[in-house]
């Protein structure tokens, strides 16, 4: 565990994806929240290939301000890889990975910045209530954490989303990981290191609406499973062996009506059924073998899980003089980050 003496500096890594409608009042609760807080600050927005006017926005409403740090992605690589990079250009001594919707509060990530002084490495923001999604949601996802938990042996917190601290050490050894695929609050999870929860109830979306429909929902929960536990590659053998010995002693049975009652057994519409479920099921798990193995694929070919168009240092940080109107400086008149 280590013991923080000095206050430290500290970053929010905040992902956003087409947010011109929350950048306002996420900015206004930033700078009030720094405010109030002795740690020194920063801000890291990643933009995810935002086709709105979020990064114009975001320059224009921190040209007053310092300690805003943007990274633009060249295009759309996905919430999960957005918060990765933000993690992996994160300099500071600890990270807070948070909603642009201000659905992660502000005054729950100063109680984990609280706990991180305490020695913790991970703060995680567990959602007691939610009041953001629906009922039938709320229970898919909890469902969903608790059969994760039990499936692949990762002991990730329940009910707990991405809203978290990462101390520098858990933000290197994030580093180390690289997968193609990151599935974040596994992977912080399967890193270990002391953690400790942080209880908050989740409130609704302040502006603009989710980036997250129930397809997107899908594919990140098969991505957990997938990319933790190759069991369903195992579960798919072991039911091709009992569907296999059942058929053996149906065989047997025919058999034993023909010859020992002399009746063959009548019924075969009901063939056709069979061959369609088990033609389904062959299907299906083609499927699920042919899932890991474009994983693979994906590792494989080993490509940059996404790319950086330029990093930014925004507002009084940046060298040069300030234009009055911000949105039409040209991006080369913000500074730019050299490359390590
Ligand atoms: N986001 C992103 N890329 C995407 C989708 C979402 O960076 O492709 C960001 C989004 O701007 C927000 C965060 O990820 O800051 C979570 O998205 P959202 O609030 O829409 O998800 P929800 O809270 O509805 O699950
Ligand atoms: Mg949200």
């Amino acid at each position: 565990m280590s013991s923080i003496s000095h206050t430290g500096s500290i970053s929010l890594v905040i992902p956003v994806y087409n947010e011109e409608s929350m950048l306002p009042h996420l900015i206004g609760e930033i700078e009030s929240f720094r405010k109030s807080r002795k740690e020194k600050i920063g801000v890291i927005l990643v933009d995810d290939g935002s086709t709105d006017s979020t990064v114009a926005l975001a320059r224009s409403l921190t040209s007053e301000l310092s300690g805003y740090t943007l990274v633009e992605f060249t295009r759309n690589f996905g919430h999960q890889l957005a918060v990765t990079a933000g993690i992996e250009v994160c300099t500071d001594d600890a990270a807070i990975v948070m909603d642009a919707d201000l659905q992660d509060p502000l005054d729950v990530a100063g109680k984990m910045i609280d706990a991180w002084h305490e020695g913790f490495d991970v703060v995680y923001g567990v959602r007691t209530q939610r009041n953001d999604v629906g009922w039938f949601q709320r229970q898919t996802a909890r469902l969903y954490y608790r059969f994760f938990r039990s499936f692949t042996g990762v002991e990730a917190p329940v009910d707990a989303g991405d809203f978290r601290l990462l101390s520098r050490k858990v933000m290197k050894a994030y580093r180390q990981l690289g997968e193609q695929q990151p599935y974040v609050r596994g992977l912080i999870a399967w890193l270990g290191f002391n953690q400790k929860a942080v209880e908050y109830v989740r409130p609704g979306r302040l502006a603009g609406s989710t980036k997250y429909p129930w397809r997107r929902r899908f594919e990140l929960a098969l991505d957990g499973i997938a990319s933790f536990s190759g069991k369903p590659l195992r579960y798919a053998m072991r039911m091709g062996l009992a569907v296999s010995a059942g058929s053996i002693i149906g065989l047997i049975w025919v058999l034993f009506t023909k010859y020992v009652f002399e009746t063959a057994i009548t019924g075969w519409a009901s063939l056709i059924f069979v061959a369609f479920f088990f033609g389904g099921l062959q299907l299906f798990f083609l499927g699920v073998v042919g899932s890991y193995l474009a994983r693979v694929y994906d590792e494989v070919k080993g490509r940059p899980r996404y790319v950086i168009q330029d990093i930014w240092l925004l507002g009084k940080d940046r060298a040069g003089s300030i234009q009055a109107d911000d949105e039409l400086v040209p991006s080369t008149h913000f500074t730019r980050l050299e490359e390590e």
